[in-house]
């Protein structure tokens, strides 16, 4: 690949700096896998699960199986895991629909929630969002990356409201993302003052990177991607919400028809690409971690403003370099693609996107569009020129993928 022979000996020997953190990933791995195969052997899972329904999919024993499976492993009373969902944007958009009612208010209490979200609350004008229905929105900022607490329970005792979110993740956000006991301590908070809450978690990116999940410390419904982490990269597309009975029975009759709700929805041959997937996902969402953390140790070593820096505690597989100067970010941004088995010939440039005021980078060269557990990168152009970056579904490869970036930033 034309390396430069300093820029591998950096990252060779920035990854000898952080083995004792790949040790303690290998072991949330362990855990997780633990997870996962208890759970396909309770479910007794075999050939038979694989087969596909079509029409109406009544009776699709794979598709009640992996349902089945997610509930175990989310510790929760029901799933609802489907192709028919694109992906998780439209799962939260099929989750706030089925949870509130004209008249209601959600409250997000981790500030904006991800871009995708703005057209369906109304926080952008639509006329098909939430607000044009009646749904009232507001908002808690957070204060230094964490929760307003106090904020919070003035809001509660003074309001009624029907739905709080949770974004665990940064999403393209500059603040960090919300670690599992920041969470559980605003659970506790919110129960306390108003039992009734429905508590949302969007948990994007954030699965299997812990050993529990949202849901075991008392969150009442989660919604995430299978283009993200349980995907594994198999998946070609779809999204989970996991929760409470009565909600995921709420949201179901949204996504297909009250009346019907989780009894209907074909599976066109995606049972085995979902359970292999989420096989394999303990170790894809492994790999992306060690990826992360060694891109933040070699991006420290070259004078680079890194979040989290490489031995934090992580609750979500996104990594942030900040550039401080256009040219760098662009040039990082391009060697991650040329370092991609799919695409690697395109040259990402800057273009336009809706929804964003500035000009956008992305690099992704992946076997599914849009599925960042594969290595991607991208970043608004604006000052402090900031590259998100996520996924790689083999360590080995985000290494090689990270020395291109590097290489390419480096004359
Ligand atoms: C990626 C992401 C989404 C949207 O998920 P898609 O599967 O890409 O639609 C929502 N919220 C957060 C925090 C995300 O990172």
């Amino acid at each position: 690949m034309n390396i430069k022979k300093d820029v591998i000996e950096l990252v060779n020997k920035s990854e000898k700096e952080v083995k004792a953190e790949f040790e303690k990933i290998n072991e949330i791995c362990e855990y997780n896998t633990l997870k996962v195969l208890q759970a396909f052997q309770n479910n007794n899972i075999s050939e038979v699960h694989f087969n596909e329904t079509t029409g109406y999919g009544y009776n699709d024993l794979g598709r009640e199986a992996i349902e089945n499976i997610y509930s175990e492993i989310f510790n929760v009373e029901d799933s609802l895991v489907r192709g028919q969902f694109i992906s998780a944007s439209h799962a939260l958009n099929v989750t706030l629909f089925g949870l509130l009612r004209p008249g209601d208010t959600l409250l997000s209490i981790s500030g904006k929630p991800y871009d995708t979200l703005d057209e369906v609350i109304g926080i952008r004008e639509n006329p098909s969002s939430l607000k044009s229905f009646g749904v009232k929105y507001e908002q808690i900022d957070l204060i230094n990356d964490d929760f307003d607490y106090a904020g919070i329970e003035e809001k509660l005792s003074s309001k009624k409201i029907k739905v709080v979110e949770i974004q665990r993740s940064r999403g393209y956000a500059l603040r960090k993302s919300i670690t599992l006991d920041k969470i559980e301590k605003a659970i506790s908070l919110i129960k306390k003052v108003n039992k009734d809450v429905i508590i949302m978690i969007d948990n994007c990116y954030g699965e299997f990177t812990n050993k529990i999940e949202p849901s075991n410390i008392g969150a009442d419904i989660l919604v995430g991607s299978l283009i993200k982490n349980l995907g594994g990269g198999i998946a070609p597309n779809g999204a989970y919400v996991v929760g409470r009975k009565d909600l995921i029975n709420l949201v179901a009759e949204r996504l297909t028809l009250p009346g019907e709700g989780k009894e209907v929805g074909p599976t066109l041959g995606m049972n085995k690409k979902i359970l292999q997937g989420l096989f394999f996902a303990p170790s894809v969402v492994a790999s992306s971690l060690k990826t992360a953390v060694l891109t933040s140790k070699v991006m420290e070593n070259l004078g680079y403003k890194v979040q989290p820096k490489w031995d934090e505690p992580r609750t979500d597989i996104v990594q942030t370099i900040e550039f401080g100067d256009r040219e760098k970010l662009i040039k990082y941004c391009q060697g991650i693609q040329m370092g991609s088995p799919i695409d690697s010939g395109s040259l990402p440039i800057p273009g336009d996107m809706p929804g964003y005021d500035d000009q956008v980078i992305m690099a992704a060269g992946a076997f599914t569009q849009g599925s960042s557990i594969e290595f991607s990168c991208d970043g608004p152009l604006r000052e402090p020129y900031v590259a998100f970056q996520q996924g790689g579904l083999t360590y080995e490869y985000g290494k090689l993928g990270l020395m291109r970036a590097v290489d390419n930033i480096i004359d």
